[in-house]
């Protein structure tokens, strides 16, 4: 092909594409922050995959395991089978994620996506508490599959659908009411009033930031007072940490920080560490409720996955080195957007950590802001219900020097929408 040719693209391909249109190049490498084009040209990724190049493009590390790996004649696909990467990654995870926690999770592996996560979630808490509803919140995204567009709170996200979805709720998220307490009165009243035509749901999905729905970030209190209400009412608790997790908001899980204990966690993105295909829903071990076959799947076990996984766990969660750089590099991040907002009234931080950006006040800024950064060499999302918001969401391994590189151009970027 030529440099750059799109051709068989446009022709052959589906048309239901969407980072295309925003990057209209062909990429061919990628290096840690960097990510270049068939034409020579590089760019520096302030989206890392939609959150799941937590560590950067073809982490050393994790590359020399997964060839090592790739070179013998190990596994590759195993099903649900025990196998030996699959083994280490469970050892790792146990020890390094989830005993210096205290936490006590059943694993599951649901499948290679975040969606299969969330599906998995919902099924099982509706298969243990015999319940069918799921409240879920404004504006939150949790997959595209019918389960989990069921909860994904945006009108046109579900219109693909073309058909009502099942049975749910949604519910306010946070900072709706501006309140500085958590008001769940409202949920408490219809739970607990048999009259009230809203029966007490088999669960809660929440994120804790929302990756899609434009970075609204959960106040600790309000989790703490979400987590109580689930409790009174035994209603199972799910932190869908599919985007928010694996250390974007400054701790493994992105629920931490707010000391709540969520009965259902689902992961993804970043879990394999390195772009792999990779899940897993936890659970507390009383909800680990199937019999053998009631929930599987052919790609519950892709052990090149389990191995960067592993190694990902190793090399970036035995020490505190990485929170340390995320904790530095969101204050640099964020001190780097408030040169923006000070360009336009009525902009607003959003977020947390690494998952923080700027929602301004005209919906189309945003975008134009984007294409703006990719003229100059800077990839970079929106989000929100309509697009309103700029995602900065680079890899937590970003050097001081690399955020400034690319803050610099989303700066510039931004001068040159806002004037
Ligand atoms: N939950 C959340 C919070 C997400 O951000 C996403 C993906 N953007 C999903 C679920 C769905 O994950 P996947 O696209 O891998 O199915």
């Amino acid at each position: 092909s030529t440099t750059s040719d799109t051709t068989i693209f446009e022709e052959r391909e589906s048309q239901v594409r969407s980072y295309c249109r925003e990057w209209p190049t062909v990429f061919s490498k990628a290096q840690g922050v960097y990510q270049y084009a068939e034409d020579g040209r590089r760019y520096i990724d302030f989206f890392s995959g939609a959150g799941a190049l937590n560590y950067g493009h073809n982490h050393p590390e994790l590359k020399k395991h997964l060839v090592e790996y790739l070179t013998g004649d190990n596994v590759v696909h195993s099903l649900d089978t025990y196998t030996v990467a699959k083994r280490e990654f469970l050892q790792t995870f146990q020890d390094l994620i989830l005993k210096p926690r205290d936490l006590d999770y059943t694993v599951q592996f649901p499948g290679p996506t975040g969606t299969n996560a969330v599906e998995t979630a919902l099924k099982i808490a509706r298969k243990c508490t015999g319940r069918l509803d799921v409240v879920s919140f404004t504006n939150a995204f949790h997959g595209m599959s019918l389960g989990s567009l069921a909860v994904t709170g945006n009108s046109m996200k579900r219109a693909g659908a073309g058909t009502p979805l099942y049975h749910t709720n949604t519910a306010p998220y946070d900072d709706y009411f501006d309140g500085e307490t958590a008001d769940f009165m409202w949920l408490d009243r219809t739970w607990s009033d048999g009259g009230s035509g809203l029966d007490t749901p088999a669960a809660v999905i929440v994120e804790t930031v929302q990756g899609e729905g434009g970075l609204k970030a959960a106040r600790n209190v309000w989790l703490r007072e979400l987590q109580a209400l689930c409790r009174r009412h035994n209603v199972l608790l799910i932190v869908d940490d599919v985007q928010a997790g694996c250390g974007r908001t400054g701790q493994f899980f992105s629920f931490e920080e707010a000391g709540i204990e969520p009965d259902i966690v689902c992961l993804s993105k970043s879990i394999s560490g390195y772009g792999l295909p990779m899940s897993l829903t936890l659970m507390r071990p009383e909800l680990d409720q199937w019999e053998p076959g009631e929930h599987n799947g052919t790609f519950r076990g892709h052990n090149p996955a389990f191995v960067t996984a592993t190694a990902a766990l190793k090399t970036f969660w035995a020490d505190d080195a990485l929170e340390q750089n995320i904790a530095a590099r969101s204050e640099q991040l964020r001190e780097g957007l408030h040169r923006i907002i000070a360009r336009c009234d009525g902009a607003l931080l959003r977020g947390r950590g690494l998952l923080t950006g700027v929602a301004f006040p005209e919906d189309d800024i945003a975008g134009r802001i984007q294409a703006a950064a990719f003229e100059r060499g800077l990839l970079i999302e929106t989000s929100g219900p309509k697009g309103e918001v700029i995602k900065v969401m680079p890899a937590l391994t970003i050097t001081e020097t690399e955020m400034e590189e690319g803050l610099e151009i989303l700066v510039d970027a931004a001068s040159s929408v806002l004037g």
